[in-house]
């Protein structure tokens, strides 16, 4: 039996496992490992690639996400509008800099921020709107931009799932005020560890974020402000300049493979493929298929040997995490909906057409 595993990162890794191999052995031999040529290296390629003026290497994406909000000056009493779709770690991000995640319901299509119900949910305390480009698809971001305006709120982009996705033929990450971006392994760019960055087109915000990351120091042992240890290591920065050349083949041939799942699913009666935005273009970091038998389907290709997730299955205001601000079950439908039909088929930039053919033809052989 075929065995297709959700993602194998060990096969995306081997295709350039040379090059990796000389960019460690090029950090070990200049024996500095924090915050060095490798670091601004990647951060000159990565502003460049995204469109923007700044690129901040960080420990991770929810501190990317964390130190922009601190650096805005966003704090205890402030409210941050989040999608009630979304990994946990954007509304975490809020909360780490103890203001108040306030979640809005996703349009149903998208999956991303419906910017029609925003304005319902801003009070006088509002600073802020954390829109995510969902599944590697940009949140709609000219009604969003321009809610912010009217409102003189500050919008940051959560683009941990969004590298190279564009919005309006401009890219991710330099849509709105500042963008916070993970390289977790698993993302469309991923390191070979933790590791993030901030992109802005904001001058002083990456002046503040590049002290707020380091201990809120420019100048060995001057420290202006209270500040963390969230860096992007030499060795990190390193493997992330190896594989961005990579990522827009690697995004294409997500792509391919998107479009064969979309044209045998979309005429499945109890299948809803995703549904994808003119204005948008979409990276495909996560193909979400929705299925109402969604834990059968799943089942089913288990036992034909096909590795799924499910992205996600708790939504964050059910999450006992998030006890605290008191949310029930039915208070947020659409995502809670999201959480219980959602499928992730396997996507990567090693899957082949033969074995994307596979997962069709099990998933077929389901409702056959
Ligand atoms: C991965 C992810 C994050 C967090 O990134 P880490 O690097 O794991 O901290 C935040 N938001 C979204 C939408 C993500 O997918």
């Amino acid at each position: 039996m075929t065995r297709i595993p959700y993602l194998d990162l060990k096969a995306v890794n081997a295709e350039i496992q040379p090059e990796l191999d000389r960019a460690y052995a090029q950090i070990v031999a200049s024996g500095w490992f924090i915050l060095g040529k490798a670091v601004e290296t990647f951060e000159g390629a990565f502003a460049d690639y995204v469109g923007v003026r700044h690129c901040v290497g960080v420990g991770n994406g929810v501190e990317a996400l964390h130190l922009i909000l601190r650096a805005y000056g966003i704090g205890p009493g402030d409210e941050v509008i989040v999608p009630s779709n979304t990994y946990i770690a954007t509304w975490l991000a809020v909360t780490y800099a103890g203001a108040t995640p306030v979640p809005v319901e996703p349009d149903p299509h998208s999956y991303n921020l419906d910017p029609n119900r925003i304005e319902a949910a801003l009070t006088e305390n509002t600073r802020a709107i954390l829109p995510v480009h969902l599944y590697g698809q940009a949140a709609d971001m000219r009604p969003i931009l321009a809610i912010a305006s009217r409102h003189d709120l500050v919008v940051i982009e959560d683009a941990a799932q969004a590298h190279g996705a564009s919005y309006q033929g401009r890219r991710c990450g330099g849509l709105g005020h500042a963008a916070g971006f993970s390289f977790y392994p698993g993302k469309n760019l991923g390191a070979l560890g933790d590791a993030g960055a901030v992109t802005t087109e904001d001058d002083a915000l990456a002046e503040k974020v590049r002290s707020l990351r380091n201990y809120g120091s420019k100048k060995k042992y001057e420290n202006e402000m209270l500040g963390f240890n969230s860096r992007l290591d030499e060795l990190q920065a390193a493997f992330l300049s190896v594989k961005l050349p990579y990522l827009d083949k690697w995004n294409e041939h997500r792509r391919q493979i998107a479009e064969v799942y979309t044209d045998a699913f979309s005429q499945v009666p109890e299948l809803t493929v995703p549904h994808t935005l003119d204005s948008a273009s979409h990276v495909w970091h996560i193909y979400p298929l929705r299925c109402t038998d969604r834990d059968g389907l799943q089942a089913h290709l288990n036992r034909a040997g096909i590795g799924t997730l499910i992205h996600y299955p708790v939504p964050p205001h059910l999450s006992e995490a998030y006890a605290t601000l008191g949310y029930k079950q039915g208070e947020f439908p659409v995502a809670e909906a999201i959480a219980q039909t959602e499928l992730s088929l396997p996507i990567s930039p090693v899957m082949t057409m033969d074995e994307t053919e596979v997962v069709v033809g099990a998933v077929l052989d389901y409702f056959g």
